[in-house]
């Protein structure tokens, strides 16, 4: 896979993505690997997106406060 452009650090072994961003990278590549990350601490419900788990906790869990197992970044 050829570099798109020096200034992006990180470029997907499986598509053209690229970023200059660690994180965006892994969590980039993870869509391709199937993990699923995000998991709900309150069932079996996991998810690639953190949009999704929020979403489910809106849905599921709507009296307990949510928990993340990764850190936000700020
Ligand atoms: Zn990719
Ligand atoms: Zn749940």
């Amino acid at each position: 896979m050829s570099r798109p452009s020096p200034d992006y650090k990180y470029v997907c072994f499986k598509c053209s993505h690229h970023t200059s961003v660690t994180q965006r990278m892994e969590f980039h590549v993870r869509t391709h690997t199937g993990e699923k990350p995000f998991g709900c601490e309150h069932c079996d419900y996991r998810s690639k997106q953190p949009n999704d788990l929020t979403r489910h906790m809106k849905l599921r869990h709507p009296n307990v406060p949510v928990k993340w197992k990764y850190k936000k970044r700020k």
